[in-house]
């Protein structure tokens, strides 16, 4: 088992090591922040690409006991299966869930790191984190719902000159500004927000905090965006080499509940093909199976019916 980083988004930021496994793979597990273009470039036709998404928020998600299950079912098979995982493997991701089961299930692994998000976007923004002179440290942040930081460290953040960085925050960005305005961060530590950071489709904003309510206040950021704020983001207007794209398409295509149980897809959706039917969002009378909405090549499956689906893909890529 392989437990990799497919780093940010373009599809040269990933390890050789890494391209190494993928062109070896039987199996790929992928989540939804990996490249179509670097999935399509490296794994074999024959190996079977596995999509395990989880989308924050948006109900669209496969459970981690099933995305468990399958990759002891796979490992017992005796496949080479790559767990890829957006950015860096061990940054905001679920690897220990992960980790715990392959121990449990003595399954050998390699953790093989990636590009993590943060990095990719301050080096396409051309904003250097901890840039001498500016600051000494960067921090990791989420702040995904708003009670993830408690007051006190609100003030913390709002005093200390190290570089924030904060993932998966882009809906509570109102908050995090209102949080710092409120306690008097300097002003001279500015807001970068970068949407499809490393993406073809980048888009960097960047802004004052006392000046947010008017430039960015109310707009709705693609996803995934990144948050930077610190002194250093002002350096964004000396030295970015990446044009902003206008355009307002999704990189990485958002994922999309579809039932298991439906004739049309139930099994391999070859490339280019879509699902026929896709109950609304809020139909949760059966388990998800979650697709790109546009899929290369495609098969998933939920909970307990993962063994037997495991069966009927090897079945289907056999024929
Ligand atoms: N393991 C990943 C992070 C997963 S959490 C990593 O190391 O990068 C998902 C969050 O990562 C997103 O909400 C977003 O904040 C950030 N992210 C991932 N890819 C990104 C990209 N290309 N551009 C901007 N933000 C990204």
């Amino acid at each position: 088992m392989i437990l990799a980083g497919a780093g940010p988004g373009d599809p040269e930021l990933v390890t050789l090591k890494t391209v190494r496994y993928l062109q070896q793979a039987d199996v790929v597990l992928t989540d939804r922040l990996v490249s179509n273009e670097l999935l399509e470039a490296h794994v074999p036709e024959r190996a079977q690409i596995v999509y395990v998404g989880k989308q924050c928020r948006r109900g669209a998600s496969t459970p981690q006991e099933t995305i468990n299950e399958l990759l002891v079912e796979y490992a017992l098979q005796g496949k080479l299966v790559v767990r890829l995982k957006g950015g860096d493997v061990s940054v905001f991701s679920n690897i220990l869930d992960e980790l715990h089961t392959l121990v449990e299930h003595q399954i050998p692994y390699e953790i093989i790191p990636g590009v993590t998000a943060a990095l990719g976007a301050s080096a396409y923004a051309g904003i250097p984190l901890t840039a001498r002179g500016y600051t000494k440290a960067v921090r990791l942040l989420t702040c995904y719902k708003s009670d993830v930081i408690t007051d006190a460290y609100w003030e913390e953040l709002a005093r200390t000159d190290d570089t924030l960085v904060f993932y998966m925050s882009s809906e509570t960005l109102d908050h995090i500004v209102t949080n710092l305005v409120q306690r008097n961060i300097a002003a001279d530590k500015w807001l970068a927000i970068a949407e499809q950071a490393t993406t073809s489709l980048q888009h960097v904003h960047i802004t004052s905090l006392y000046e947010y309510e008017r430039t960015l206040k109310g707009r709705e950021f693609i996803s995934p965006a990144i948050v930077i704020i610190g002194k250093v983001v002002r350096l964004y207007e000396q030295f970015q080499w990446r044009a902003n794209s206008n355009s307002r398409e999704h990189y990485f295509k958002p994922l999309v509940r579809q039932d298991i149980d439906e004739p049309a897809t139930n099994g391999l959706l070859r490339h280019g093909e879509l699902p026929q039917h896709i109950p609304a969002a809020d139909d949760t009378a059966h388990q998800p199976v979650l697709l790109p909405a546009s899929a290369a090549v495609v098969q998933t499956n939920t909970g307990p019916q993962a063994e037997n689906a495991v069966k009927e893909h090897e079945h289907v890529s056999r024929a």
